[in-house]
C-alpha cells in the first residue's frame, strides 16, 4: 500500500499525473446527480470540488478493473434499490471500497499540507492505520481474482427512502477514523462500515430486517446513526491472509483472523453518546439533544416505538 500522485492506488506501479488518475466519484456520478458544481468539505476545512478529488491509478488498473466496475454499477443503478440488493456482495464492497479508499487517501495528503490543522490528525491514528491496512487487503479483489472464505470484509446496508417524503437525490458521508461511510444515490441509502468483518450486520440484523421498507429520511438518518455509532464501539480489528498458491490456481483464497481473546467485540453501548450520534445525523430537522434524550434509557427513535415495534412515518414533524 502507497499512497501519493506517483504510485497507483491499486497495484502500485509508478504512475504520472495528471493523466494516470481516476475520479473519486464516477463521471456518471458526477453527471447523475450534477456534482460538477458541488464541492465537499475536507477534514481541514478546505473546500474541494467533486470533480478534483482524483486518485492515481495505472492505465492498465483503470481501464481492466476500475472502469468496468463503475460501468457495471452504472447499468444495474438504473434499476434502483432493486440493482443494488440483487449484486454480489462482493462487487459492491469493491465499489464503495473504492470511493472510501480515495476519500481517505485525499485526506491523508491533504494533511501533509494542511490549510488548517486538524484538532485530531487522522495520520497519527494509529487505530485507523490498522483498519486502513485491513481493509486494504480485501480490496486487492479489484484487480486480483480473490474470494473471501467464508466471511464478509464489510456490513453494507441497502435501505430505502419512500419517494413521496424525500427531496434529497444524492448525499454523502462518512466517519474515516471507522471506515464508516454512507452515499445516497436517488431512493437508495448504502450505508457500510468497511472492515468490521461483517460484524455491525450480524449484530444489527434484526434492526435491519424491520427497516426493510420504504423509510422517512429521518429514519434513513437514524439507522445511519446506530451503524456509526457501532462501528465506533466496534473493538476489534480483522487480519486478513491470503493463503500460498498453488501451480493452477486461479484465484487467490484470503482468509479472516479475529483476535477477540483479549475482550469485548464491542465496547459497551452508552446512550448519551449514541445520543450525539443521532443529533449529528438529524441536524438537518433540528431535532435538539433534549428531545433525543428526553428518557435518557431510551432515546428518541423514529425506527422504533417503546416495544421495539416499527414505526410507520408517513411524515416529518408528524403534526402540523
Ligand atoms: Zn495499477
Amino acid at each position: 500500500m502507497r499512497f501519493g500522485p506517483g504510485a497507483c492506488f491499486l497495484c502500485g506501479t509508478t504512475t504520472t499525473p495528471p493523466q494516470d488518475t481516476v475520479p473519486v466519484f464516477a463521471d456518471w456520478l458526477l453527471d447523475r446527480y450534477q456534482l460538477r458544481e458541488r464541492s465537499i468539505k475536507l477534514l481541514d476545512m478546505r473546500i474541494v470540488a467533486y470533480p478534483e478529488l482524483r486518485i492515481a491509478c495505472c492505465a492498465r488498473c483503470r481501464t481492466q478493473h476500475v472502469e468496468p466496475l463503475e460501468a457495471h454499477i452504472e447499468t444495474i443503478s438504473w434499476q434502483g434499490v432493486r440493482g443494488f440488493r440483487e449484486l454480489d456482495e462482493q462487487t459492491l464492497f469493491l465499489w464503495l471500497g473504492k470511493m472510501f479508499y480515495g476519500i481517505l487517501v485525499t485526506e491523508l495528503l491533504n494533511e501533509l499540507d494542511p490549510l488548517a490543522v486538524p484538532q485530531y490528525p487522522l495520520a497519527e491514528n494509529a487505530q485507523m492505520f490498522r483498519r486502513f491496512q485491513a481493509f486494504f487487503r480485501p480490496l486487492q479483489a479489484l484487480r486480483v481474482p480473490m474470494e473471501y472464505d467464508d466471511f464478509v470484509p464489510g456490513s453494507v446496508f441497502i435501505l430505502e427512502t419512500d419517494p413521496a417524503q424525500d427531496d434529497m437525490t444524492f448525499e454523502y458521508d462518512d466517519d474515516l477514523s471507522t471506515l464508516a461511510f454512507s452515499i445516497k444515490l436517488d431512493e437508495t441509502v448504502l450505508v457500510a462500515c468497511l472492515v468490521d468483518n461483517g460484524l455491525i450486520a450480524r449484530a444489527m440484523g434484526r434492526v435491519y430486517q424491520q427497516a426493510r421498507r420504504p423509510l422517512h429520511p429521518v429514519q434513513t438518518a437514524e439507522f445511519k446513526a446506530r451503524v456509526y455509532y457501532a462501528a465506533y464501539l466496534l473493538n476489534v480489528v480483522p487480519d486478513y491472509f491470503p493463503r500460498p498458491l498453488k501451480p493452477g490456481d486461479q484465484e487467490v483464497v484470503l482468509d479472516a483472523l479475529i483476535d477477540d481473546v483479549t475482550g469485548e467485540i464491542f465496547n459497551p453501548w452508552d446512550n448519551s453518546a449514541y445520543a450525539q450520534s443521532l443529533l449529528e445525523m438529524w441536524k438537518r430537522w433540528h431535532i435538539l439533544l433534549s428531545d433525543i434524550l428526553a428518557d435518557p434509557t431510551f432515546p428518541l427513535s423514529y425506527l422504533h416505538d417503546a416495544e421495539g415495534q416499527p414505526r410507520h412515518l408517513t411524515r416529518y414533524p408528524e403534526k402540523e
